[in-house]
């Protein structure tokens, strides 16, 4: 990127959704989480325009990030949850979205979910075992109720993606093979309180082209139409999410919603039932950003350190991940390029956000954004070296509201206490 393409972002760089960010980081101390909520209507609306006159329903992946001002906002705009924990079905229902927009994922659902999600009365079960097909029978059987249940297929096709967020290998644990499903289907006359009529894949995260889709739906859409020719009804195919969003600038090209919906409906071509989605990342990475400052500039040895006063607790994708992160400027002044190695104050090597990476020179007290945090960003955080979780805002049209307060020191250690009242087990 040459001087005057930095330039231009760092214009772009001082306000975010109307609010100029230098003042915002005035009134709260950094790092913190901001959100737009434009940016985030901007998504749901794209995908409701892509989905316009199909039968679809939306379910956001909250664990992207279940922060309830943000799950209201999803409510608001007609979109449901996919949860995979009873903490996220409880936050779904706490942020008004009704049960009947709730599915539930996951490969390691507890009897106690289970039943709480029963009892909830969700829309439906994503199933990825067959132990978890009879553990929700015997449930479902013992209050009367009848579960919708989908079986998760794994369709063993490669996401193209990190190995850490792919799913839809064959050795991954997520989902059964088609055979197994197959076996399902013409034993589902014994599930008296299951009804198994709908389909679910989900390969992976942050897929940036859509072959791995087609070669995945094509396979759903095989299976689908041999059930159907089979005498088995299906009322539901979900296509699960992944797609993916720019981390770098210039460098990520992601796929717009349009093509994306226009691969599920090629490849789904006659399917009259209901289309379930549940995208993640695609609704609110790029709408959010981590502010933080530069503590200080280290100089070593070989390198040049910015020790910025977020750290991996509050961002753990770099770490995790080796994941890229644009991080810029937001001083709006113009600075000679440097390279450093930017980190947090962590005591873990592993707490890197970048190396040799250029940036315009910075000084102790700048202040720094660091871009597409708004999936895996605060869902993610811990309070590792005794961090608090940071704040959280959501800005809308030049106006901001704090939807997490910083964690305080007391918060932080709730529920802890010294080992006086000993008893024996
Ligand atoms: C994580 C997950 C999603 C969302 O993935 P994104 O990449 O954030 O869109 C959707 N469905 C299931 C089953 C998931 O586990």
């Amino acid at each position: 990127m040459n001087i005057d393409a930095i330039a231009q972002d760092i214009r772009t760089a001082s306000r975010f959704d109307g609010v100029d960010l230098q003042a915002l980081a005035g009134h709260l101390p950094t790092p913190f989480h901001a959100y737009s909520a434009s940016a985030i209507r901007d998504r749901i609306s794209s995908l409701q325009r892509a989905l316009h006159g199909t039968d679809a329903l939306i379910c956001y992946a909250v664990k992207a990030n279940s922060s309830l001002a943000i799950l209201n906002l999803m409510h608001e705009h007609g979109v449901g949850a996919d949860i995979v924990s009873s903490g996220e079905l409880w936050r779904a229902l706490r942020a008004g979205i009704p049960p009947e927009r709730i599915v539930f994922s996951g490969v390691g659902k507890s009897e106690q979910e289970i039943a709480e999600a029963l009892a909830a009365r969700i829309l439906r079960f994503n199933v990825e075992s067959h132990d978890e097909l009879l553990t929700l029978q015997r449930l479902a059987a013992s209050i009367g109720i009848t579960a919708h249940a989908a079986v998760r297929i794994n369709p063993d096709v490669d996401a193209l993606t990190h190995a850490k967020i792919s799913t839809g290998k064959a050795e991954n644990k997520f989902g059964v093979s088609i055979e197994e499903a197959r076996r399902w289907f013409a034993e589902k006359a014994s599930l008296s309180h299951v009804q198994l009529d709908g389909l679910h894949v989900h390969i992976g995260s942050q897929i940036l082209s859509l072959e791995p889709y087609r070669e995945a739906f094509r396979r759903v859409a095989q299976f689908w139409r041999e059930l159907e020719a089979a005498g088995h009804a299906i009322a539901s195919i979900d296509v699960g999410g992944g797609v993916g969003v720019r981390y770098r600038e210039g460098h990520d090209h992601p796929v717009d919603a349009a093509a994306y919906v226009s691969v599920v409906r090629t490849a789904l071509e006659g399917f009259k039932g209901r289309l379930l989605f549940e995208p993640g990342r695609y609704l609110v990475a790029e709408a959010g950003v981590l502010l933080t400052r530069v503590i200080r500039v280290k100089h070593g040895e070989h390198r040049k350190f910015l020790v910025l006063d977020a750290a991996m607790n509050d961002l753990l994708r770099p770490s995790l991940y080796d994941a890229w992160h644009d991080i810029v400027p937001v001083h709006g002044e113009t600075r000679t390029m440097t390279e450093y190695d930017i980190v947090g104050p962590v005591c873990e090597t592993g707490d890197t956000f970048a190396r040799g990476r250029a940036m315009p020179e910075c000084v102790a007290g700048d202040l720094l954004m660091i871009r597409t945090t708004g999936a895996y960003g605060a869902s993610m955080s811990s309070t590792y070296n005794s961090r608090p979780l940071a704040a959280e805002v959501l800005l809308d049209r030049g106006r901001y509201a704090v939807v997490r307060q910083r964690q305080s020191f007391e918060d932080m250690i709730a529920g802890e206490q010294p080992a006086r009242h000993w008893e024996t087990a």
